[in-house]
């Protein structure tokens, strides 16, 4: 049997988490999804009760699942605890143990929700886009870095960006199979002109896609560019292959297209296992535990439904049901139900319970 840890973490995280389990249970029920499911703590509530941001146990359990479904950590209670056991201390451990090098940040824009991007509507309506981020390596982790004292009343920061074939090759190998599966384009970016490390990333991506993903049409654009092109006309990229620091940027950017922070899933997937050729996998929403609304019902809990989704893509498999999820969803929005982070005039607020029971309603609607 498949089996998930779920890891509400702080704020809101155990208030969005609560719909995506009933969500769960209902694909059990409607669709067969027999899964095991576990709970766990993370961040300041994990700190409160072992002193560390996950303990070992959870970590465990964690290393054993098929897939994690991560809520959100952190809070103003934890600002000053140690560096090393501050809530996203706990995310950080997750994502170097279980080896979570690629970093899936799909920007979709609801028709329902096209008038609340920074764009005009027809720039971003019907907006499907796919970037993945390498996020284990490059200029966040590379050495040498640091502040030197150069005793001359001057001192000097250093980080180095650095790249090995092999972290290319994987990513781009991650972005590959998923192009595959989407529209066949692939859009790779780095800064070639001025780096050496963009060099590399541009010949071993061109290595990897023309020799072993030779139907994928494939396009080198500079990541100044790709900022430019984001604003200017984003449909015209599929999938969106970028290093750590570029993808930082660039899906920030492709976030900020799409209207809330409480609708934006990411997926973070590591390499697959020799012998099942499953992923480790964490799925969590972008947003944050958003203190100034923890306890009160109101937090939108549709990036972790959609991240949910993302879960029933790409590591169950189960293509069908995700694609019924998101359209329900979608049905939902169209149907002017809305949180107050998306409310619009005229249409119909509710709370987190409420959004969890309108998707409810849409599955058994729309899953006959
Ligand atoms: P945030 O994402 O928590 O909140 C930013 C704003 O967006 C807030 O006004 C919040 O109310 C709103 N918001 C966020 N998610 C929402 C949702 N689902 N529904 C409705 N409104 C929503 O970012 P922040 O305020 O900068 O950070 C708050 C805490 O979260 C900090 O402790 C920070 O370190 C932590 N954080 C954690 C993660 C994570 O767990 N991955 C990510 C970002 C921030």
């Amino acid at each position: 049997m498949e089996n998930i840890l779920i890891l509400p973490g702080d704020g809101i995280g155990p208030e969005v988490m609560g719909e995506v389990r009933r969500i769960i249970d209902w694909f059990g029920e409607a669709r067969g999804f027999q899964v095991t499911l576990d709970e766990d703590l993370v961040g300041g509530a994990a700190y409160e009760v072992h002193g560390a941001a996950i303990s070992d146990a959870a970590m465990e359990k964690a290393m054993q699942s098929d897939a994690v479904l991560f809520g959100a950590v952190g809070g103003p209670q934890w600002d000053n605890v140690a560096y090393e056991a501050r809530p996203e201390a706990g995310l950080l451990r997750l994502r170097s143990d279980m080896g979570l090098f690629a970093n899936l940040r799909p920007a979709i824009c609801f028709p329902a929700l096209a008038d609340a991007s920074s764009l005009k509507r027809d720039l971003v309506e019907g907006l499907d886009i796919m970037i993945v981020r390498e996020l284990t390596g490059g200029v966040y982790f590379g050495e040498p870095r640091g502040i030197e004292d150069l005793g001359n009343g001057q001192r000097r920061g250093v980080n180095t960006q650095v790249y090995e074939t092999y972290e290319i090759e994987r990513i781009a190998r991650v972005a590959g199979d998923l192009a595959m599966k989407r529209g066949k384009r692939l859009a790779s970016s780095e800064k070639r002109n001025v780096m050496e490390s963009g060099l590399l990333w541009n010949e071993e991506v061109t290595k990897i896609i023309t020799t072993e993903f030779p139907e994928l049409q494939l396009e080198h654009v500079l990541a100044d560019n790709c900022a430019m092109q984001l604003v200017r006309n984003p449909k015209q990229y599929d999938v969106l292959v970028t290093d750590n620091l570029f993808g930082d940027i660039l899906s920030d950017i492709a976030a900020m297209l799409t209207g809330s922070l409480g609708m934006l899933p990411s997926a973070s997937l590591g390499a697959p296992d020799a012998t099942t050729g499953r992923s480790k996998s964490l799925y969590e929403p972008v947003h944050g535990s958003a203190p100034d609304i923890a306890g009160q019902g109101k937090a939108n809990p549709i990036a972790s439904i959609m991240s949910f989704a993302m879960a029933l893509r790409y590591t169950f498999e189960r293509g069908a049901d995700a694609d019924l999820l998101e359209n329900a969803v979608t049905h939902v929005l169209d149907k002017g139900v809305r949180t107050g982070d998306i409310m619009q005039a005229g249409c119909q607020e509710v709370g987190t319970r409420g959004m969890g029971d309108a998707v409810l309603a849409a599955l058994t609607e729309l899953g006959k």
